[in-house]
């Protein structure tokens, strides 16, 4: 099992700054911006490909999750979504995640 799903289950400790029935967020361990948190869907998936898979409900409760989650946070100043997927995309945790990053101008490409 992985990490996150471990942290869902409440069997690892984190700082959870939001929670509702289809999502949980919390900061990354090793913050890449000022502000970087992960959301974490409650509803299953290795990575956002396995979304094509989801009820509407679960998908348009994850997408809320995010709005809700990104509207807490407050960032006037913009941010940056990313879902790292697969190997070539840079994921090393098998559980679906997004980065919400903020707190400073980045760069564009992100490579
Ligand atoms: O997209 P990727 O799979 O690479 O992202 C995994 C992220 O999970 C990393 O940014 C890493 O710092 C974070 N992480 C965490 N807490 C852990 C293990 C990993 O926040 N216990």
């Amino acid at each position: 099992m992985s990490i996150f799903e471990k942290i869902l289950r409440k069997e690892i400790p984190a700082n959870i700054i939001y929670e509702d029935d289809y999502a949980i967020a919390f900061p990354d361990i090793a913050p890449q911006a000022p502000i970087h948190i992960l959301v974490v869907p409650k509803h299953p998936a290795k990575n956002f490909s396995d979304t094509a898979q989801w009820s509407p409900e679960a998908r348009a409760g994850y997408m809320q999750s995010i709005n809700q989650v990104i509207a807490q946070l407050n960032l006037t100043d913009g941010y940056r979504l990313v879902f790292n997927t697969g190997e070539d995309g840079g994921q090393t945790v098998d559980y679906l995640h997004l980065h919400i990053l903020a707190g400073k101008a980045m760069s564009w490409p992100p490579f």
